[in-house]
Order: C-alpha cells, then sequence, then structure tokens
C-alpha cells in the first residue's frame, strides 16, 4: 500500500462551454438530446450495488412537453428501504476504512467522466428532465457537479491534515471519524449538482447513504448514480431508492442507527422531517445530525446611487434564469423611487426579448416549470395579485399547462412592502417591486431585513460606499450569501460557500470544508510517551 503522505492539490473551477451556434459541444448536445429523445429509460432502484426492479412505477416526463415520457421510475416500498438501510450498513466497515484518499480519488474520476464522457448526456438528461436550457444545464450538471467533486476532496485533504500541537512528552492527534451509522440524503428537483453534493460530501467523509432523490429529477439522477458506479464506487456506498416521503417515516426516520440527514428542499418539508427526528429521538443511538438548506425569498436592494442599467440585468437574470426556481433566485426587489421609472424601462425591454419555449430551441431564455403542483400553485399567487388592490402587473401574468408547464415573466409591484408576494417563496419567474421614497434609505432596509422569515441571498446596488457598507450592517442576518452590485444567484464553489440562516436552513455551506466537517465526529487521541510513576505533585514538598 501506498504510505505516503498524499495531499490533493487547490482545484480550478471547471471551464464553462458557451454551446455557440456550429461549435463542437453544441452539435455534441444537440445530437444527446436526439438521442435521449428517442428512447426510454428502464429507472430502477440500486440497492448494494443492484438493479431492483419494484414494478410499481412512475412515468419520468418533460416538463416543458407533459406528454413525452423520458422513461420510467421503479418506486421503492417500506421493504426496499429497509434493504437500502442495509445495504448501507453492510458497505460501511470497507468503506470507512478505506484510505481517504482513495475515496477522494473515486470522486475526482467521477468529475473526470463528467468532463469529458458523460458532460452531454448530463446536461441533456438535465434539461429534458428539469427543463433547463443548455447554459442552466451547463454551469449545474456538468460544472458545478464537477467542482463540488474536485473542491470537496480537496477540502478533505486540508480537513485531515489539521492536526493539534503536542507537548513534548505526548503525541496528540484528530482521529476523523465518520458518523457511527448511515446517513439519509433527501435532494430537491432543481439542481442536479445538489443531488450529487448532499452524496459524495457524506461519503467522501467515509459514511454510506439512503438517497431518496426528487421524483421531479429521477433522469438525470440515475445517471449521477451510474456514473459515481462507473467511477469506482463501492456496491451500498450509495443506495438510490425513489420513494414516496411516507416510504422514509417507519423505516429510515425511526432507525436507530440514524446518524445524520443530509437535506435541500423547502423550509415546510424540512421542518416536518426535523419534527419527526425530534418525535423519535430516545430510538437512536446518538443524536442524528441535521444539515438541511431550505427556502428563500432573496432580495435585490437599490442605493438611488445604483446604475439602472446594471440593476435591471440583475433583476431580470436573478429573477427569470431557470424560470425563478433557484433557491437564490431574486424574488423581491426594492427601487428609489429616483431610479425606478429609467429601471422599469430597462427591465421592460429586456423582458419583451425573452423567450419562453422548449429547451431544444437553443434561443430561448426561459422553459417549463418543474410540474402542475408548481404551475398551479405560482398562477394562484398571480390570480391574486389580479383581484388585489396592494399590488399591480406590470408584465406578464400569463401561463399556459397545455403543452407544458409555462408561466410568463412576471414583475408585480407592490404598493405594500408586506404584500403577501413581496412574503412568501412562489419559486417561480415572479419578481414584485417596492417603490420607496429616496429620504427612506434605512427604513427600508429595515423593512426588507424584517419582511420574510428566510434568510438565503441578497444583493445590494449601490456605487455609493457609505450606502453599501449602512445595507452590509442592517442586513447582516438578512442573507448567507450577500452580493454587492451583482445578482443574487450564481454562486460557484470554492468562491462563494453556500447557504443561509433563519428559515433558509442550518447554513452549513455547501461548496466548503464546513459542511464536510458535519459529516465526521471526530475523535481526540493523546498518547503519553513516559507515563507518571507517583502521584503527588512537586508543589506538595
Ligand atoms: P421539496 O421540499 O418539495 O422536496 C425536496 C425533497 O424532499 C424531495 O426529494 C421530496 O420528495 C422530499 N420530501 C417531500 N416531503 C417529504 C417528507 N415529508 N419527508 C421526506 N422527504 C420529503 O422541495 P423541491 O420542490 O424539490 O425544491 C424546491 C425547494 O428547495 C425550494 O423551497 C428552494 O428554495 C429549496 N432549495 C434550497 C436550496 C438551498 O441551498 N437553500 C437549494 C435548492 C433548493
Amino acid at each position: 500500500m501506498n504510505n505516503a503522505l498524499y495531499e490533493f492539490q487547490r482545484p480550478v473551477n471547471e471551464p464553462i462551454k458557451s454551446y455557440l451556434k456550429g461549435s463542437e459541444e453544441r452539435k455534441l448536445l444537440e445530437k444527446e438530446l436526439e438521442r435521449q429523445l428517442h428512447e426510454s429509460v428502464d429507472i430502477p432502484l440500486i440497492i448494494g450495488g443492484k438493479e431492483v426492479r419494484t414494478g410499481n412505477t412512475i412515468p419520468v416526463i418533460c416538463p416543458h412537453d407533459h406528454h413525452h415520457i423520458l422513461g420510467h421510475c421503479h418506486v421503492a416500498s417500506e421493504k426496499e428501504v429497509t434493504m437500502a438501510i442495509d445495504a448501507s450498513q453492510k458497505a460501511k466497515i470497507d468503506w470507512m476504512t478505506l484510505s481517504w484518499v482513495e475515496r477522494g480519488s473515486i470522486l475526482l474520476k467521477a468529475a473526470e467522466l463528467i468532463s469529458t464522457k458523460y458532460r452531454y448526456l448530463l446536461n441533456s438528461a438535465t434539461m429534458l428532465g428539469q427543463s433547463k436550457n443548455c447554459f442552466q444545464a451547463e454551469i449545474d450538471s456538468a460544472c458545478e457537479v464537477i467542482d463540488f467533486l474536485r473542491f470537496n476532496t480537496f477540502f478533505a485533504s486540508q480537513i485531515y491534515s489539521d492536526q493539534p500541537v503536542s507537548d513534548r512528552g505526548m503525541v496528540n492527534r484528530l482521529e476523523y471519524r465518520p458518523l457511527e451509522g448511515f446517513i439519509l440524503t433527501v435532494s430537491p428537483f432543481n439542481f442536479t449538482a445538489i443531488a450529487m453534493n448532499l452524496n459524495l460530501s457524506v461519503i467522501l467523509m467515509g459514511n454510506t447513504t439512503v438517497w431518496k432523490p426528487s421524483s421531479t429529477s429521477l433522469f438525470s439522477n440515475y445517471y449521477l448514480m451510474k456514473i459515481l458506479m462507473e467511477a469506482g464506487m463501492p456496491e451500498g456506498v450509495i443506495n438510490f431508492i425513489p420513494c414516496s416521503s411516507a416510504s422514509l417515516q417507519n423505516t429510515v426516520l425511526c432507525h436507530r442507527d440514524l446518524a445524520g440527514i443530509h437535506f435541500t428542499g423547502s423550509s415546510n418539508t424540512f421542518n416536518h422531517i426535523w419534527q419527526q427526528t425530534s418525535a423519535n429521538l430516545a430510538q437512536y443511538k446518538s443524536y442524528p445530525k441535521l444539515v438541511g438548506e431550505t427556502g428563500g425569498k432573496d432580495f435585490i436592494f437599490a442605493h438611488a446611487s445604483a446604475n439602472p442599467r446594471e440593476l435591471a440585468t440583475a433583476i431580470v437574470r436573478g429573477a427569470f434564469e431557470y424560470q425563478g426556481q433557484k433557491c437564490s433566485a431574486a424574488s423581491r426587489s426594492y427601487i428609489p423611487a429616483s431610479i425606478w421609472q429609467e429601471t422599469k424601462k430597462y427591465v421592460l425591454e429586456m423582458i419583451a426579448e425573452i423567450k419562453v419555449g422548449d429547451v431544444t430551441d437553443f434561443s430561448t431564455f426561459m422553459n417549463a416549470v418543474i410540474d402542475e403542483k408548481s404551475f398551479n400553485n405560482i398562477m394562484g399567487y398571480i390570480e391574486k395579485t389580479k383581484q388585489s388592490n396592494e399590488a399591480t402587473i406590470v408584465v406578464g401574468g400569463k401561463g399556459s399547462k397545455e403543452q407544458g408547464y409555462f408561466v410568463e415573466p412576471t414583475v408585480i409591484v407592490a404598493e405594500n412592502p408586506h404584500y403577501i408576494t413581496m412574503e412568501e417563496e412562489i419559486f417561480g419567474p415572479v419578481m414584485s417591486i417596492f417603490v420607496y421614497p429616496d429620504k427612506q434609505y434605512e427604513e427600508t432596509l429595515k423593512i426588507c431585513d424584517q419582511t420574510s422569515p428566510y434568510a438565503l441571498t441578497g444583493s445590494i446596488f449601490s456605487n455609493d460606499k457609505y450606502a453599501m457598507v449602512t445595507a452590509c450592517r442592517i442586513l447582516r442576518y438578512a442573507a448567507g450569501n450577500f452580493y454587492i452590485n451583482d445578482k443574487p444567484t450564481g454562486a460557484m464553489v470554492g468562491q462563494q460557500p453556500f447557504g443561509g440562516a433563519r428559515g433558509s436552513g442550518t447554513n452549513d455551506k455547501s461548496g466548503s470544508y464546513l459542511n464536510l466537517l458535519r459529516w465526521v465526529s471526530p475523535r481526540t487521541i493523546k498518547e503519553t510517551l513516559i507515563p507518571p510513576t507517583h502521584h503527588l505533585y512537586p508543589y506538595m514538598d
């Protein structure tokens, strides 16, 4: 066995391909889209490295063309969930005793596979199954997935090498033990990269997982699992079990060896999971570690010194890319009256250029929202606004679910800064704006801070340093990712560690060493070189 003290190098972020007309990457992606549109995939559960088919299947569809079925996915019952727990426990000892360098090199191989052989497969699956255009898929299922794999391997190497000092006569060590038991991972639909990260950060530190993917991102998530297996991940380390939340209740959530939950999704779901684990607390061997990144009501706050065109660009990109379904998507703005008319003019001009449609049409900026439930929810807020005397829709407001779940980019101007769409997470292409009197800058910053229960992302636009610093101070707890003169989306692994507090989660910062630390239970080992032989101390003479 290689006995070198090895450290992985700090990686650089995966370069983003541009998919220009006529480019090689565009041709390869179009070819892969064609292929996936003409096949039907049978997605099994994967338990202990084996494919399991329950016969109870759900269709996997394209949100922008919901009559098109990409395949069917088998759904686990309590029986298969229990099998997955057993498989994760069985795999644990070999996996945790394997050198972390070997575990890391499996992840690096997965990154290489995705960067080269499977880039278009994964991007195409994310485009078709989650309705992302080529650029949104490239930054998610290629670049961010790869960055998570490479950067976390580097962060793990830093963690393992961080050791306490040893005074003369002793040797002190920190052993970064994996948690005792198995980890449940529960992933959301909106980022293929999150599904990867929820699992990889946990297994990298020597744990094994039972993974419940979202029912609306199964297509890409299944391929992630296959790629990890091809990269050399041993059987049982991750167990892929699409299932209903009900199947987790009497199995995973009350299992004695549940050591942690790595969750990303809505705050309501996380609250529910937290309540269930609290109710089961007496049954667990250890206190399960609960890590949850949840909802947001992310803001853009402008000072009168802001440049209206820069502000408008941030509003349009921040609110409407991926149909406003990024957890970091801007969904409320506060704009001073003096620059509102000019900003509005640019926003309307930009929105007029936005094309909404099928992901295979490369001229689209926006595509479909994820499913009918989400479509109805978003349209519900829009319909309510049409009846309201507290807010007005200035552009958009229409939707259609005939072919796909399409919602127009919609801008609401609210008279009341506490109007419902200024406060609640809608998770769709709806931006609500409150226009404030220039003189009430600080008062309005306080309203922004206190308006919603969330605190995920936010940004300030200002060319006045004093105003910028004031915003940073008043909004200290309003966002875990705070941007200055930028949109509040687009965090990059290794550059802007991601996560928020308050109702937005436990703020364990995915894409940094902070998250990895949650998946270890360190043991301090002190070895005394020459133990004392008498119990009395010199001061007693
Ligand atoms: P969701 O809460 O509906 O679902 C997330 C996952 O939880 C899915 O796998 C779902 O099947 C599962 N689930 C649902 N009910 C459950 C239950 N009772 N027990 C166990 N599992 C259950 O969220 P979504 O619609 O997939 O994703 C959108 C939400 O995720 C938004 O609120 C968004 O803000 C949030 N999000 C947050 C971040 C972040 O980093 N803070 C990132 C992405 C998404």
